[in-house]
């Protein structure tokens, strides 16, 4: 699947002032049937690696600080 360019205009976006991955969370990543969600090494929080999403919205639902944001096309709304 294709590498995500740019992490500001995938369909997931997450906010690293509420991304608590450096404390050791890894439920968005653990919980996406797809596998296109990583932690980042280089900043310690979780983004989306593959531009790739079914919308099944898990990750946002079970982030405990709320930080993950599935921007689901209009179309698909
Ligand atoms: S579930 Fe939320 S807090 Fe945990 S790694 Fe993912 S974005 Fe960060
Ligand atoms: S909406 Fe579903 S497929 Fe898309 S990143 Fe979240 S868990 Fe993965």
């Amino acid at each position: 699947m294709p590498l995500a360019l740019s992490p500001s205009t995938v369909p997931v976006t997450v906010d690293d002032a509420k991304c608590i991955a450096d404390k050791g969370c890894t439920v968005c990543v653990d919980v996406c049937p797809l596998d296109v969600l990583r932690i980042s090494e280089l900043t310690g929080k979780a983004y989306m690696k593959f531009d790739e999403c079914w919308y099944c919205m898990p990750c946002e639902t079970d982030c405990p600080t709320g930080a993950v944001t599935v921007n689901i096309p209009y179309l698909l709304r």
